[in-house]
């Protein structure tokens, strides 16, 4: 338990002040999309009010504010994830979210692979006999990035594989990464089965191989005290709309000398130093390097508030306010016929717990669970091969946030102990 008064900061967010089918909203699907507290609501619309303008250009003043703006909330958000935010040294990059983050990683080693970057790219070359490797709990955004890098290049698609209960075998790491390992890519926290993975292991076996180690962390940063330098991963990417920002935007951690040694992905405005029509670019230093284009300046700087605003509360907080829901959560496993795909320990687990009513299809349970004003997701979660792995396509999902409480997940559990006998299953 902590002194921070959850009560209060759910009074923050006035679209849980709703009823939905008669009943007050619970919502239990912030591993989709987190709800947006109004300080993070205002900070986008005073942005718009008071400060618009574009980025790094024009002489007038309001740019020069947006800019400001701009760069203030990349420091907060650094400072929320271990991240250096100092001029010449910045390892934050904006993307789109965690799906452009993650492509712009696997386009970027596939330019590298064609010898774009020169020398010091070549540590992210790929070619036929060199390994990529991955889990069976990836969501499809690294799965799919990185897969079709694979095809690309020629190089050898590998995986860990999980637990019965959903974990990634660490353990394996010695084995599953080989001296021809070249690129890593592990989730820090499983979306369906809410396991943290002990990276440790496999971010010291990439590393004794020489190989690159990149976090998914979309499910990490909400939820739980992350620092990617203590971490020594190389990059990470997650998204705002996951930890109380806007939608939109996300973020790519990356070791400065490996921003540095990276060529870009995306191609266009604001991101080189000279264009010419007979020669290449030359490329601007990191950050920019990797911003091509207008970016969602009001949305990061949103997205700036809210890295602040988890702050304040603290992470631990936050991490052990909603380690006692999953903790309820976690009793929807005691209900006959219903399997929570994911550990039923409440140990390097966060409060997103994936379930199977035997016998009722997920959308009929989700339906079900919706007319009772309960949010959930239904669905393989962009996550089929963990799906598989426990012999399902789709499952059910109820996932915390910060605003949840012991009421809620009660709610659930009660709602889920329904479906069953109403479906006659
Ligand atoms: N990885 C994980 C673990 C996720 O849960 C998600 C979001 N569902 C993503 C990546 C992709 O995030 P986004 O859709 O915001 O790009």
């Amino acid at each position: 338990m902590t002194d921070v008064d959850f009560a209060a900061i759910r009074e923050q967010f006035p679209i849980l002040d709703q009823r939905i089918h008669g009943h007050p909203l619970v919502y239990l699907d912030s591993a989709a999309t987190s709800q947006k507290p109004q300080c993070v609501i205002d900070a986008e619309s005073e942005f718009y009010r008071t400060i618009n303008a574009g980025v790094h250009r024009g002489a007038h003043e309001l740019a020069a504010r947006s800019t400001m703006a701009f760069e203030e909330a990349r420091a907060k958000v650094a400072r929320l994830v271990g991240a250096n935010s100092e001029e010449g040294e910045e390892e934050i990059v904006v993307t789109a979210g965690a799906t452009a983050g993650l492509n712009l990683l696997a386009t970027a080693f596939g330019n590298a692979s064609l010898g774009r970057g020169g020398k010091p790219a070549q540590r992210f070359a790929l070619k036929p006999g060199d390994e990529i490797v991955v889990s069976k709990a990836e969501h499809h955004s690294v799965l799919l990035p990185f897969q079709e890098l694979a095809y690309r290049t020629g190089a050898t698609l590998k995986w860990f594989d999980l637990t019965d209960d959903g974990r990634i075998r660490s353990d394996t790491a010695d084995q599953v990464i080989t001296e021809r390992t070249k690129v890593v890519a592990i989730t820090h926290v499983g979306n369906t089965t809410g396991a943290v993975t002990d990276i440790a292991p496999i971010v010291r076996r990439a590393h004794e191989v020489g190989a690159v180690f990149i976090l998914d962390a979309c499910q990490s940063v909400p939820h739980l005290k992350v620092d990617f330098h203590a971490m020594d991963v190389d990059f990470a990417a997650w998204s705002a709309h996951k930890m109380y920002g806007p939608t939109g935007v996300g973020f790519l951690y990356g070791k400065r000398e490996l921003l540095e040694a990276l060529p870009p992905a995306n191609f266009g405005g604001s991101m080189v130093e000279l264009a010419w029509m007979d020669k290449p670019a030359e490329y601007m230093a990191p950050p920019a390097r990797f911003e091509a284009g207008t970016q969602p300046v009001a949305q990061v700087v949103a997205a700036g508030v809210a890295a602040d605003w988890m702050r304040a509360i603290g992470m631990e907080n936050i991490e052990a306010h909603e380690k006692t829901i999953a903790g309820e959560l976690l009793k929807l496993g005691d209900i006959d016929g219903v399997r929570i795909l994911g550990p039923r320990e409440n140990v390097n687990r966060i409060g997103t717990v994936a379930f199977d009513v035997q016998g009722v299809h997920p959308h009929d349970v989700g339906q079900f669970i919706d007319s009772l004003g309960i949010a959930i997701r239904v669905g393989h979660h962009c996550a089929q091969p963990v799906h598989r792995h426990f012999g399902l396509y789709a499952s059910n999902r109820a996932s915390t946030g910060v605003y949840n409480s012991i009421e809620d997940a009660q709610a659930l559990v009660e709602a889920v102990s329904k479906v069953r006998p109403f479906f006659k299953a």
